[in-house]
């Protein structure tokens, strides 16, 4: 573990950049920057663009997101990491794992994996039932013409970490989450693995994400205690939604940059609608990032939503 009370903090922020930033992504980005800012540390940028297929190498969104958190005001540290350049760095971390004997190969379609009557995960993917690695433990032949993902397997353990937004939370590894996928059937390397070796690789002290994450962080603290890594402070920030409670609508183009640079030409309005939204401020006004530093305090994020102020 990280001696966090000597250590100087590094956060990140890591987006995919499968769409066009919005309004949620970039408070994310915004904690996470003022939290390492606030305690003296440094930020970092991650473009998580391991899904060439989805998000080419510096394709438009990705331009725009560069331009986007420009446009906030928020700079980053160091050199921005892009995933899609460094498979072979996960490639000698996924041999790791291969050589304490927790890979095996998975050749179930997707609807194979649907159709299983076992629950779901939070994020739709089903609790796998361990049909390969039990096939292969009887000595049965896969089935032949299919490329296999590559599973972990996990312990039948209890592990949990404190949050500091969301409080405790614990889960049974094999019971609640189960063997997961590591490395896809067409060789891209699963989130799981490349947050884990990408945050422990660039010295990653604070991850501040949104919550939509946090049942993936118990497979994560798994990876980093197989692999030797340290493990993080996690801040998950609840959803932002809008006036009334509701969920922002992509469709409509709610929080969209697009639509919201659009509107305010000015970065401060922005700043000020969020700050109000996560707590800082009794009510939007305008504010820079530098008034934003002195302000910054995670104990007054709300817990269940932030909620954007009326009319914005
Ligand atoms: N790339 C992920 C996303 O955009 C976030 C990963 C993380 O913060 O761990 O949802």
């Amino acid at each position: 573990m990280n001696d966090k009370k000597t250590a100087p903090v590094i956060g990140r922020f890591a987006p995919t950049p499968s769409a066009r930033l919005h309004l949620g992504n970039l408070m994310c980005a915004l904690v996470a920057w003022l939290s390492a800012r606030k305690q003296g540390g440094k930020i970092l940028l991650r473009v998580e663009d391991l899904d060439i297929a989805r998000c080419p190498f510096m394709g438009e969104n990705t331009r725009y997101m560069l331009d986007d958190l420009a446009w906030l005001g928020l700079t980053f540290d160091g050199e921005v990491l892009y995933q899609s350049q460094r498979s072979d760095i996960y490639e000698a971390y996924f041999k790791r794992l291969g050589e304490k004997g927790l890979i095996y190969p998975c050749y179930c379609s997707r609807a194979e994996l649907h159709a299983a009557t076992a629950p779901h995960l939070s994020d739709h993917t089903p609790i796998y039932d361990r049909r390969c690695l039990l096939r292969a433990a009887r000595g049965e032949l896969p089935p032949t013409g299919r490329t296999p993902a590559y599973r972990v397997q996990v312990p039948d353990t209890e592990l949990g970490f404190v949050d500091c937004i969301a409080g405790e939370y614990r889960e049974n590894l094999l019971r609640d989450c189960s063997d997961f996928v590591v490395r896809r059937a067409d060789g891209v390397f699963a989130y799981q693995l490349a947050v884990v070796v990408d945050d422990a690789l660039s010295g990653v002290t604070e991850v501040v994400r949104g919550n939509d994450l946090i049942f993936s962080t118990p497979r994560q603290i798994y990876l980093q205690q197989t692999l030797g890594f340290s493990t993080p402070t996690y801040c998950h920030i609840p959803l932002l939604v809008d006036a009334n409670g509701r969920r922002l609508s992509k469709r409509e183009g709610d929080g969209c940059m697009e639509v919201v640079r659009e509107k305010y030409k000015d970065p401060a309005p922005v700043l000020g609608a969020l700050a109000a939204a996560l707590g800082l401020l009794p009510a939007p006004e305008s504010v820079s990032l530098l008034d934003l530093v002195a302000l910054f305090d995670l104990a007054k994020i709300p817990r269940d939503t932030v909620k954007l102020p009326e009319g914005f």
